[in-house]
Formats: C-alpha cells, structure tokens, sequence
C-alpha cells in the first residue's frame, strides 16, 4: 500500500501515524497510507513558509505565473486520472470528479494570469508636491484549512491566490480527502514552486487544524467548512488579530412561481438538491414553491429523483454517489427520521445497500413541510430538499430570507420584474435566475452573507482583498 508523506520546506516528510483513505462507494477499497501530522509539523512546515517568503514575495510576476500555469496545465492533462482519484476518495460521481478537476486547472490557469496583471494607483496628493501611490502586497504566510466536499477545487481556489499574490501556504485538508491535495501538493512542487512555498500538513483539525489557526507565524486564516468550526475560528483569529475568512453552511432557498418554465425549474432543483449527494454548500434544500405550480411542479421531481441511478461512483452509469462516511450518513438518516415527524409526507431517503460495503442513500424529498420546521433551519448536506408551499411572490421572498445563512438564492420564473426584484432583494452572496443555487464560475467573486461567510469574498480579483494588505505611500518630490 503506497504511503503518502508531508511536504516540509520541499522534501516530503513521513510523520508516521499512517491513515487509511476509504472509498465510500466500497469501504474495503483503501485508496492508500497518509501519514498525519501534528503540532510539531506545523511548527516545521510554518518555520519553512516563514524562511520562503521574502523571496517568493519579492519574485516576479513571471516566475509566479509559470509555476501557476505549469501547474493548471498538469492538472488539466492528468483530468482523467485524478478526477477518478477524488471520485474514490470522495464519492461523487466520474463525470464531476474530472469536472471538478478541470475547474481546479482552471482556477490554477486564471490566477496565473492574475500574477500578470497585479497594478497599484498613483493619484496626486491633496497638498502640493507630494505624490501618493496605493500598492498591495502579499499578507505573509497563509493558513488554508478546507473542506472534504470539493477535494482538489477548493484547496485550488485558496492556493493559487495565496500564491499569485506572493503568499506563502500551510495547507491542511479534510481528513477525510488527504488524497486530491497530496496531489496538488506534488504538481507543485513538480512545477518548480521553490521550497517552502507551499507546504502540506495533513491531519486532524483538532489538532494540526487548531496549531495553523493559532500558530504566532501565520498571517492569515482561510477556513471552509462547517458554521461551528468557523465561528470558533473566527473568535480564535479574533483574539489573535488575524486576517480570517470563513466559507461555511447554506440553508439555500430555491423559488418556483407559477410562471415559471417546468421543464427549467424541475431539472434546476434536481440538479441544485440531489447531485453531487447534496454535499455542496450551495445545495437548493429548502423549494419554495407557490401554489399555482405547486402539485405539477412535485409530482415531476419526485418521478424524476425516484428514477435518479444511485451507486458506486466510478460507474459511468451512476447519477449520484455515495454520502462521503457513516458519520454523515447517519446525520442524513437521522434528518429523515426527523422529517417524518415534522413533514406531511417523506418520498424516498432510505439508506441502499447495493451489495456493497459504501454509505448508499435515496435522494429524499419531504413535502408539506413548513419553513420553521429544523429540516428547514439547520444544514443538512446530503441529498433531501423540503417542498415549502408559497401563496405568491411575496410570501416565497419572505420564506427565502428568512434564515440565518445567506450563501446562494435561486428563483424560476418567467417574469422579468420577478426576477429583477428578487435579484434585489434576496439576501445571499449569490442569485440565480432559471439555474440551480449550486454551478457557479471560478472567475468571479463567491462567497455569501449571514452566517454563510465571514469577512472578504473567495475567487475572482476579488480574491485579492484577502491575499493581500494595501500600502499607501507619499512621496514629496518638491
Ligand atoms: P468541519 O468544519 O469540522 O471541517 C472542515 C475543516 O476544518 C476540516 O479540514 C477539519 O478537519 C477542520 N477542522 C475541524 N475542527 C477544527 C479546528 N478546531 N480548528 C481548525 N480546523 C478544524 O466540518 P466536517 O467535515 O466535520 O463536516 C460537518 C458538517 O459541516 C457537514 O455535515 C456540513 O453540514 C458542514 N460542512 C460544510 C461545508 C461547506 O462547504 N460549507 C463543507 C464541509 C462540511 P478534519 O478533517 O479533521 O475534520
């Protein structure tokens, strides 16, 4: 069984303690040994980011855009391979493994450019003679904690920034997913990222987690993931005076009018609720739909999710995979079982055996519920959505906002004014119109409101509010 070391200062380092990667589609598939560190490796893997920095934040634009792109450039050669890797160690499906692949050699791809394209301002002083110039300049060295539900995108979307602005990175991913950011971790390093520059610690957040978050020599903390680790993040870096920036749950509404095309809202919500097993912060859980279309509108996705195929990930004919472990699986059964006490009728959400040792579920739709229900207030993340049944546009709006999360809002409709006003008044990070809640693209700002996000928005330029610190500088030329 191959083991998988720490990458420290540019030599891989084995810190024993070797854990086994499980595929959940079939828990006897162990997909190799990585070996988890501790405090001890953090103070190593800081100590080297710390030594790597002045150079890499004085190198040049150049030198940071070709090791971004050349690594863009592997991952989108090597696809095939490591989107099936991370279908293994993650459970979702072939075609979104690779997908989610390509959209990390994207994202490596954009922020090289992004290298390229870094400017200041130079703007006259209000006194005379005195010039002022406004640059940004990286924040040191980073944290990047991240999340099992998108292996390799969002350890991409955190590092490439990180590194296109002249930051350094400590990166720990989920333990559950050591295996797609051990391979970004490689391609790296392959690409000519200088030593230290980037460093891998994998391991628990209890304990590698906790020694990033209050190490003295880390600048910054990007964290995604659940709303309670967040928020005690947050207070940690607080009290630390840390620049932090959290991505964390959605309770996200989606809204159906009367007007709305059904063919559109039925295979948005499919989309938006079921796949990727509803592990994605953006998942539509909470259908809003008013009671013009209501009846149509549920007799065909629930004949449309009964006939979604559930099985083993890497089987081209499997529409949704496995739940990512038995720990969330059982939260998901517990949900259901919560659903119907609370709901009027449960369709589906049974776990499957499928003559395999993986986490199987149905994909669950639990109709007449009501938005004050806990299915409807706490984040689920797996693959059920609630009906919430609206008398019009006013009350659906209402319903829609009225949570504690913010992160993506959507609404079928056909109606232009409809659209505009809900585009305005919906209280989320991000809108869509005739689209699911979850697909979005890596080229503008994501990120929501609310117990959603803390603090400046991921992706896009605007990623450079975080990964970087303006500098104001006068210069008196009389
Ligand atoms: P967590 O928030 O616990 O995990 C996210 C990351 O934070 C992981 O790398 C985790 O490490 C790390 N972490 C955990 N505790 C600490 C800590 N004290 N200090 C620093 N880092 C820490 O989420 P889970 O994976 O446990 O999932 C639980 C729930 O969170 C899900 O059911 C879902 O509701 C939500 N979630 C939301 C996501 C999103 O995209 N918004 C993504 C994933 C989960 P470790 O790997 O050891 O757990």
């Amino acid at each position: 069984m191959k083991k998988h070391d720490n990458l420290i200062a540019g030599q891989w380092v084995s810190h024993g303690n070797y854990q086994e990667n499980r595929n959940p589609s079939d828990i006897s598939d162990v997909i190799g040994l990585y070996s988890y560190g501790d405090a001890a490796a953090v103070d190593d893997a800081v100590a080297a980011a710390r030594e790597a920095l002045p150079a890499w934040a004085a190198a040049t634009p150049q030198a940071r855009h070709d090791v971004l792109e050349k690594t863009g450039r592997t991952l989108a050669e090597r696809a095939e391979e490591i989107g099936r890797l991370l279908s293994r160690e993650e459970g979702k499906t072939l075609a979104e493994g690779i997908g989610e692949t390509m959209r990390a050699a994207q994202v490596f791809k954009f922020f090289a450019g992004e290298a390229l394209r870094q400017a200041g301002e130079l703007t006259p002083s209000v006194r005379p003679e005195i010039d002022v110039e406004i640059t940004r300049e990286p924040v040191g060295v980073v944290g990047l904690i991240t999340p099992w539900n998108f292996p390799i995108a969002i350890p991409a979307w955190k590092t490439a920034p990180a590194l296109a602005y002249g930051n350094c990175v400590v990166l720990k991913p989920a333990d559950l997913t050591p295996g797609c950011a051990h391979v970004i971790a490689e391609i790296l390093q392959e690409s000519g990222c200088p030593d230290g520059v980037f460093n891998l610690v994998m391991g628990r957040g209890s304990t590698v987690g906790e020694a990033i978050v209050t190490h003295p020599g880390v600048d910054a903390v990007s964290f995604t993931g659940s709303a309670a680790t967040g928020q005690h993040i947050a207070e940690t870096c607080g009290r630390l005076r840390k620049k932090v920036q959290l991505e964390m749950g959605g309770k996200n509404p989606m809204v159906v009018l009367d007007d709305a095309d059904l063919p559109t809202a039925v295979s948005g919500c499919l989309n938006g609720t079921f796949f990727s097993t509803g592990q994605r912060c953006t998942a539509s859980s909470r259908l809003i739909v008013t009671e013009g279309i209501h009846d149509a509108f549920v007799e065909e996705l629930a004949k449309q999710m009964l006939a979604l195929k559930v099985g083993d990930a890497l089987d081209p004919a499997t529409q949704i995979g496995p739940v990512v472990d038995g720990k969330q699986l059982q939260s998901n059964l517990d949900y259901v079982e919560l659903a119907r006490q609370e709901a009027h009728e449960v369709i589906g959400g049974e776990r499957l055996s499928l003559g395999k040792q993986g986490f199987y579920q149905a994909p669950a739709l639990f109709l007449g519920t009501s938005n004050d229900m806990r299915i409807n207030r706490e984040e689920i993340f797996g693959p059920c959505g609630s009906i919430i049944k609206a008398s019009g546009y006013e009350e659906a709006l209402a319903v829609a906002n009225d949570t504690e999360f913010g992160l993506s809002a959507g609404i079928c409709t056909t109606s232009l004014k409809a659209a505009r006003d809900f585009r305005r008044r919906a209280e989320a990070g991000m809108v869509m119109v005739n689209l699911p809640t979850a697909g979005v693209d890596y080229h503008v700002p994501f990120g929501g409101r609310k117990a959603s996000s803390f603090g400046p928005r991921e992706q896009g330029r605007y990623a450079a509010e975080f990964y970087t610190t303006v500098k104001t500088s006068y210069v008196f030329a009389g």
